[in-house]
């Protein structure tokens, strides 16, 4: 197992109120992803190379900061793609946090053996299964989703389920099918966020319609879910 010491980090926010809804965390950006989302906001996290090894200075925030964090929030960049993930899980686990996890379902190996050590996840579902490749331009991104979720979902593992969303890749039938599809997953909680449109993301974008993703659309679609909700950025 990779040691801490070699992990990479592109980031970290010492308080969080959002990154894992209902608790206060420390949110942990880990560098390197598989993946190329035409609307990734953090593209000077893709690559691991970029991420700087500084877990002495983490492991002292973080001890610091004992009592007063329900947890750490492990994001990215694609977490999973970190060797040193289950190491850094199980040393953050040791100072007395819960572990929460952002993660786009790329590794579905890698998540496995960490299920019994995941108290929250964040999963990012780009699309329907089928046309994951549109946005991520890996072929089998999909599938790995897919198989990423059941395993979650098989462990019972508290989970929220979030599409980042632009009608350049989601229309009205396509958040239809991704509706069916989660809800045949066995996700209660979708939380639908508008794409960032600005300088910045890996693609140029048109700006996004005011009233863009329709609320009367998440209304019927979110039949079925405990939750749908749309989050403003
Ligand atoms: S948005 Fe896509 S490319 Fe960017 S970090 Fe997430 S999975 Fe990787």
């Amino acid at each position: 197992m990779a040691a801490p010491e070699s992990a990479r980090f592109g980031g970290v926010v010492p308080f969080s109120s959002c990154d894992w809804p209902g608790r206060l965390a420390a949110t942990v950006f880990l560098a390197g992803c598989p993946w190329r989302c035409g609307y990734c906001h953090n593209p000077h996290l893709l690559s691991r190379r970029s991420g700087e090894r500084d877990w002495p200075a983490l492991h002292r925030l973080l001890t610091q900061r004992r009592g007063l964090l329900d947890g750490v929030v492990f994001s990215g960049g694609e977490p999973l793609a970190e060797p040193a993930l289950p190491a850094l899980i199980d040393a953050v686990r040791e100072l007395g946090f819960k572990v929460g996890l952002h993660t786009g379902g790329g590794y579905p190996d890698r998540l496995a053996p960490l299920l019994d050590r995941l108290d929250w996840v964040g999963f990012d579902v780009k699309t329907m299964w089928s046309s994951y490749a549109d946005i991520t331009g890996i072929a089998g991104s999909g599938e790995r989703a897919r198989l990423s979720l059941a395993r979650l979902v098989d462990a019972g593992i508290e989970l929220e389920a979030r599409s980042t969303l632009h009608p350049h890749w989601h229309n009205e039938p396509t958040l239809a099918t991704m509706a069916e599809q989660l809800r045949e997953a066995g996700v209660r909680r979708w939380v639908w966020q508008r794409a960032r449109t600005a300088p910045g993301t890996l693609k140029p974008l048109a700006p996004l319609p005011p009233d863009w993703p329709p609320p009367r659309l998440a209304e019927r679609l979110g039949r079925g879910f405990e939750a749908l909700t749309i989050r403003t950025q």
